[in-house]
């Protein structure tokens, strides 16, 4: 059905509040929240407004939750898809999904598309040549391409890709009036951790004196996605042996046995 082929959140609660860190990454979206929501103060002087933005950074950095953020900060509608989903598609699907997907947003305008991994299909042409579905992702390019160029410039909707893989994507999707926008999103370093214990800690039942920089300072390399699930973690270890509180052993249990986990991932990569 129609409603399957992306997602639609017309009320997002996401904010700036729920991404810890990454400072530099939110003071360059608010841009985009601006944008937004007064859209005249930029056209009035003449200027286009940006199209599209690209986060670029590692796994689990907080991508789709700053996108969703910019969303919720500007009150408008989310449509969001994963390159991922147009992996196995039949031939004309990628292409006429893209379609449906600019057409709801405009409709809907002001409104946000998100792309995540969009390197599955924004990879450089001629790549994987072997691949027989190559000219279904090219199609689906292409369509892309087309629709954000033909956005007029009254057409508030504004599009936000993320990607791990910067380097491997076409050029083409880069030029002036596209995804012109790089807005890097790193792993958090220790003060930044400690901002997203602090979100991930506060659901949690926590034992008295539980310190937060000495979380921080065990999980060096840990994206906020490490952390959360790590506080996830704990709290079930501590819920196993009937403690009524999450203590300093569950976190460093639960560390445990995320490192193991991320190191028999990157065993599997190397
Ligand atoms: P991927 O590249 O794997 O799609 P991503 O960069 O889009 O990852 P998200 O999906 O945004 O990462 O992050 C996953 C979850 O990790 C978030 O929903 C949130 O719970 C947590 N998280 C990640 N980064 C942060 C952050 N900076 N602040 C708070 N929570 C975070």
């Amino acid at each position: 059905s129609k409603a399957k082929l992306f997602d639609q959140n017309t009320e997002v609660k996401t904010t700036f509040k729920d991404v810890a860190g990454l400072e530099g990454a939110k003071e360059e979206v608010q841009e985009i929240v601006d944008f937004l929501k007064f859209p005249e103060k930029y056209t009035t002087l003449g200027g286009k407004i940006p199209k599209g933005a690209l986060l670029v950074g590692p796994p689990g950095t907080g991508k789709t939750l700053l996108a969703k953020a910019v969303a919720g900060e500007a009150k408008v509608p989310f449509f969001s898809l994963s390159g991922s989903d147009f992996v196995e598609m039949f031939v004309g699907v990628g292409a006429s999904r893209v379609r449906d997907l600019f057409k709801q947003a405009k409709e809907k305008s002001p409104s946000i598309i998100f792309i995540d991994e969009i390197d599955a299909i924004g990879r450089a042409r001629g790549k994987n040549a072997m691949s027989g579905s190559n000219d279904e992702r090219e199609n689906t390019l292409n369509q892309l391409l087309t629709e954000m160029d033909g956005f007029g410039t009254k057409t508030n909707v504004i599009v936000i890709a993320a990607t791990n893989r910067a380097d491997i994507l076409d050029k083409a999707l880069m030029r002036a009036g596209r995804f012109d926008r790089q807005i890097f999103v790193d792993l958090p370093n220790l003060s930044e951790r400690k901002a997203i214990f602090e979100v991930h800690l506060r659901p949690l039942k926590k034992a008295k004196g539980l310190d937060i920089d000495f979380l921080s300072k065990q999980t060096p390399g840990f994206s906020g996605a490490d952390i959360a699930n790590l506080c996830n973690e704990a709290a079930l270890i501590a819920a196993r042996t009937d403690k009524k509180a999450v203590e300093k052993q569950d976190f460093l249990d639960a560390v445990d046995r995320i490192v193991g986990g991320l190191e028999r991932r990157s065993n599997l990569f190397s």
